[in-house]
């Protein structure tokens, strides 16, 4: 059975006192109220890593992640993170190709190929993240589109690699809108990107893959979404910086 994942992304939101605040929250009330069989994942600014890591240390289903990596181990890239730093924080997840990092940094998917191998090297899983535009949507063009994500950035892992990988379909049209894919639109997304795992690599690999869906995700749509076969998951924003919204997605 491929595992259920309900992450959080906190994009540049919260400061170090805020974001302590929000993470205690969480850890808290997923204690007593989130199903057990829900992983649940903060991805948190870097600056938060490290204590929210040392919060979730005793928890069994809360993790927390990074948004985003270098493909470089370590050296003159200012600004950069690499994956050392962020495993030696306690952090075990971190989100590839978030199409904001694709837009406004201009993230290739040979990029991202790199960044996703050297994040399994590395021991850390990778949330990666894929979606079209509205215009390709509109275009009739969003399978072709994303299952191409997938190809240049995935497809040259063997299978027990790739089967590593967390998947997340947001449109980015669908992203901080409050605009959500009808659960329709996201189950058909969903099924597409599995039938293109097993074509290229095998049935039993597709169904152990989790696949995420993000954009505009919260409490009241959460369950028509969640409910669908091949929805697995959620990758959140907005409703991520919420406690209480963000732990009622994960029931
Ligand atoms: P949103 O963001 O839930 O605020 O739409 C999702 C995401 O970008 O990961």
């Amino acid at each position: 059975m491929r595992k259920k994942i309900i992450a959080g992304n906190w994009k540049m939101n919260k400061n170090l006192e805020e974001g302590l605040a929000l993470a205690s929250e969480v850890v808290n009330i997923a204690k007593d109220e989130a199903p057990n069989d829900v992983t649940i994942v903060m991805c948190t600014p870097a600056i938060h890593l490290s204590q929210v890591s040392a919060m979730t240390a005793d928890s069994a289903n809360v993790f927390v992640g990074a948004q985003n990596m270098s493909e470089h181990e370590s050296g003159a890239y200012t600004g950069d993170l690499a994956a050392d730093m962020i495993t030696s924080t306690g952090a075990s997840y971190v989100i590839i190709g978030h199409s904001e990092r694709r837009e406004y940094h201009f993230e290739t998917n040979e990029q991202l190929a790199a960044r996703v191998k050297l994040a399994l090297a590395k021991g850390l899983t990778p949330l990666f993240c894929c979606g079209e535009s509205l215009e390709v949507r509109e275009a009739g063009n969003h399978v072709e589109f994303v299952t191409n994500q997938l190809k240049e950035s995935l497809y040259d892992f063997g299978a027990e690699d790739l089967k590593k990988v967390v998947i997340a379909y947001e449109p980015i049209w669908a992203i901080g809108t409050g605009v959500t894919a009808s659960a329709e639109q996201a189950q058909d997304m969903h099924k597409s990107i599995r039938a293109s795992l097993a074509s290229n690599y095998s049935d039993a690999v597709a169904a152990e893959i989790s696949i995420l869906y993000g954009g505009s995700m919260k409490p009241t749509n959460a369950q028509e979404l969640l409910g669908q076969p091949d929805v697995d998951g959620g990758l959140i924003g907005g409703a991520s910086l919420k406690s209480r919204d963000f732990i009622d997605i994960t029931k």
